[in-house]
């Protein structure tokens, strides 16, 4: 009859093959108790102001704490590649009028001469206009 022991990471049981020397029932669970029971390195951030102390290198992260941070980065660059595929889909007639569009519809507006842009230009290559003023069309 073969005995079970009791894995030190998952709880589960399991048939060791080598009696004693095994505390868990695989390799994972193995790695992953090592893993766990690593201390948590602190960043460290150089203190500015200190005259007396050199300032302190931050050490380099662990794996995981690069992979979350990477995980932040992607998260941030996420939500800006949304935003601009927002304002990419959206039409410009949805899009509500900036301070800049109004001020570019006045000057529109008040200008006198608006180019008629589906009118030839004449024999000497002067572009029509229609003269809000008086209403004629003229080439200049
Ligand atoms: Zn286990």
């Amino acid at each position: 009859m073969t005995k079970t022991e009791i894995c030190n990471y998952c709880g589960g049981d399991y048939i060791p093959k080598r009696r004693g020397a095994q505390k868990f029932c695989s390799n994972s669970c193995r790695s992953l108790n090592w893993k766990n029971n690593q201390p948590i390195k602190e960043l460290k951030v150089p203190v500015a102001n200190s005259k007396n102390e050199k300032p302190v290198i931050a050490e380099k992260p662990s794996l995981q704490e690069k992979m979350s941070l990477a995980g932040i980065g992607n998260a941030a660059v996420g939500v800006a590649a949304v935003e601009l595929a927002k304002n990419f889909v959206t039409p410009n007639a949805n899009k509500p009028a900036t301070k800049k569009d109004i001020e570019d519809l006045k000057a529109f507006l008040k200008s006198r001469f608006l180019p008629i842009y589906n009118l030839k230009k004449d024999v000497h290559g002067r572009t029509a206009y229609y003269d809000v003023q008086t209403g004629n069309l003229i080439y200049f």
